[in-house]
């Protein structure tokens, strides 16, 4: 259905190269702050500039300018454009995902395991963590206040589950985790050897001196992988929404005579609130988005105009119709695997498509020559929600909620439709050039 005048043989090499480079993405992406140096190395390749947000930034009249700012788990990319950059279009996505972060004493004792004690991050389907091998990574942080990532090699804990000799009802019952006393994961016998501090000190390559903090979680160790008889489904942990995020990267180094202003901006947080620094409800992409107007040369009054005319395409992954559960959707508005991305319609405001932005996503679609189909929730059934209206509200320009529909949604290991997300980037592409 799509690359319709490219021949079958191009396509599918540029298919198979898209869909390693996405397999990349995630596996190199164990945190969110991998997730945005993962960007970087992509927009760095691709001729980006990488603006330190205290300087000042030189005047990008004239010439088109590719650069990007990042912050911790954000990360704000864009191009300016030859023509009039009389607006912004935006790729929104969050780099963040549910999972189990490490507290900040994390090692414990008892009955001869060494034990972590976590953190809940988000709202993740736990029992989707038991009896998996799972690795540490995150950051530290350096008296001088840099940051250094690390992740082991191999797996070094697990989330055992109780045997059912022991717990002989849990298939009726089904699993019940106490979030305090269930989820503390063994990483060792006997006495253990190493701290989390020193572990991550060698891993990041720090001297243990100079390290000042620490931000480590546990990670599923099993890289992403095709599944089905055909290969048509991809598995991995953080399709929610990483997914997103490589599409948008993908779209931004790709795009070619747009008119307006290329944004991409990726946040963190999403999945607590967004409510942070770093996350969409702050000030980050309003500061950058205004930053580059005056570095076009424009005034405050021009900025406040270029925002007017401006469209944010909120990529966030939808709920496909789980074939064991099809009650749970209202039939005429459930996204199929491998039909099409989806637009996400909420009345309420849960997300912030209206009429008119559907209208623009619909554009980009015939643009891009690929299908898309319409997500919306039963009303007894409440949908979720994503940085589609805090976006829409902070910035007060239109914004258009569309995701990949996938299963398994805030499991360590989702999964979703190969076709489904190698057609994101190419809306993505083309909303931009509009
Ligand atoms: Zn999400």
């Amino acid at each position: 259905m799509t690359s319709r005048s490219r021949s079958p043989k191009t396509s599918r090499k540029s298919e198979a190269e898209a869909l390693g480079d996405l397999r990349s993405f995630l596996d190199e992406s164990p945190t969110a702050h991998h997730a945005v140096a993962s960007g970087i190395a992509r927009l760095l390749d691709a001729g980006f500039t990488w603006f330190d947000a205290g300087s000042d930034l030189p005047s990008f009249a004239g010439s088109p300018v590719k650069g990007f700012f990042t912050r911790g788990g954000a990360l704000i990319a864009f191009v300016t454009s030859g023509r009039a950059n009389d607006h912004y279009r935006i790729i929104g996505a969050h780099t963040d995902s549910p999972a189990l972060f490490l507290k900040t004493t994390p090692e414990g004792h008892a009955f001869n395991f060494g034990t972590l004690e976590v953190e809940v991050y988000g709202s993740p389907l736990l029992n989707s963590w038991l009896d998996r091998d799972l690795d540490l990574a995150g950051h530290v942080v350096r008296r001088n206040g840099s940051l250094a990532l690390f992740r082991t090699a191999a797996p070094i804990a697990r989330l055992p589950q109780l045997a059912i000799h022991l717990d002989r009802a849990v298939n009726e019952n089904g699993v019940v985790l106490d979030k305090h006393a269930h989820l503390r994961p063994v990483w060792s016998t006997g006495s253990t050897a190493v701290t989390v501090r020193e572990l991550a000190a060698a891993l990041a390559e720090v001297k243990p001196d100079d390290v000042v903090s620490v931000h480590a979680q546990l990670v599923d160790h099993q890289p992403a992988s095709l599944l089905g008889v055909d290969g048509s489904l991809l598995a991995s942990g953080r399709l929610d929404n990483q997914l997103s995020c490589w599409a948008a990267i993908n779209s931004i180094t790709k795009v070619t005579n747009h008119s307006g202003v290329a944004v991409v901006a990726l946040f963190d947080h999403e999945e607590v609130g967004s409510e942070s620094t770093t996350g969409a409800a702050g000030p980050l992409l309003e500061h950058v988005l205004e930053r580059v107007a005056l570095a076009l040369g424009k005034s405050r009054a021009e900025y406040l105009s270029m925002l007017s005319g401006s469209v944010c395409l909120s990529c966030d992954n939808a709920h496909a119709v789980h074939p064991n559960y099809p009650e749970r959707h209202d039939h005429k508005h459930a996204p199929l695997a491998n039909a099409g991305v989806a637009l996400k319609v909420n009345s309420n405001q849960r997300y912030a498509t209206s009429a008119e932005s559907a209208a623009v996503f619909y554009a980009a679609c015939e643009a891009a020559g690929v299908r898309h189909q319409t997500f919306q929730s039963r009303n007894n059934m409440p949908c979720g929600s994503t940085i589609g209206p805090i976006t829409a509200t902070r910035l007060g320009i239109a914004t258009v909620d569309i995701g990949v529909p996938q299963l398994s949604m805030h499991s360590a290991r989702e999964v979703c439709g190969v076709s489904d997300a190698l057609d994101l980037p190419r809306i993505g592409r083309a909303f931009l050039r509009g």
